[in-house]
């Protein structure tokens, strides 16, 4: 079984678009998967189905061996709890340091009384300052999320991610507010700490050719259904 299993998933939105037709497809640990498409594809929506956010219409999502739609809410917390997903404007609470930004990746894991009170033992800290290294941003550590740079907030949030030790990570257009140099930069360590931990990774992407330089594999989608799934040089014009 593969670690993501998508089989027939139809996403219709209550004003009546058909965003998601019938998408089928697989994809194993440790993959990295560009997913490419035009504005309005459906691309995002395939995300937010997998991160357990979006009802589906019809069809059916297993990760890691749990069919997100037959799961409880509680059950489907504990998943997400596994999904690292990095959004386009990151998503980073602009007043608190890069280091507790990471750190919130780690609630999940802490209990209830924990969380309200912002306490993070040594391990959480361990596990957020090594992410931090990662990214190569530990001399931004105590900078607050608001002074850092676009390239440097999507590093934080990755690194945020990889600090709930996913099973998966999720990125929608993680690039698509930087410039092409920072882009590229930001792209690069995405793919490397992803291969470095063997964590399915699924780039949501419209620069095609950051997608051919750092993903395994490309998935295109066109009006809600796959019209493209490959390696980077099997892509044509
Ligand atoms: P992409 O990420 O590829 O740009 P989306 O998944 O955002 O595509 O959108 C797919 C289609 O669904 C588009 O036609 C879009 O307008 C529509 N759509 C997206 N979100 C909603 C929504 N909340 N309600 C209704 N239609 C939506």
């Amino acid at each position: 079984m593969a670690l993501l299993e998508i089989e027939n998933l139809r996403v219709i939105y209550p004003n009546g678009t058909e965003a998601i037709k019938s998408i089928t497809l697989n994809a194993e640990a440790g993959e990295i998967v560009a997913i490419i498409g035009r504005s309005g594809a459906g691309k995002s929506t395939l995300l937010r189905c997998i991160n357990g956010l979006q009802p589906t219409s019809a069809g059916r999502i297993v990760l890691n061996g749990s069919e997100i739609n037959a799961l409880s809410e509680s059950e489907r917390i504990q998943l997400r709890r596994k999904i690292g997903f990095i959004w386009q404007e990151y998503n980073l609470i602009d007043r608190l340091p890069a280091i507790t930004n990471v750190l919130t990746g780690r609630l999940g894991y802490n209990n209830s009384w924990q969380s309200a009170l912002g306490i993070f033992n040594t391990t959480h800290r361990r596990i957020a300052l090594h992410n931090l290294e990662r990214v190569n941003l530990l001399h931004r550590a105590r900078h607050r999320a608001d002074k850092l740079s676009g390239g440097e907030k999507q590093r934080v949030a990755i690194a945020r991610a990889m600090s709930q030790q996913p099973t998966v990570v999720l990125a929608d257009e993680p690039v698509a507010s930087l410039d092409p140099e920072l882009a590229t930069q930001v792209m690069s360590v995405l793919a490397r700490v992803a291969r470095e931990d063997g964590v399915l990774t699924l780039i949501n992407i419209h620069q095609v050719e950051l997608a051919k330089a750092f993903a395994d594999r490309l998935i295109g989608i066109a009006n809600g259904t796959v019209v493209f799934d490959g390696k980077p040089n099997e892509l044509t014009p």
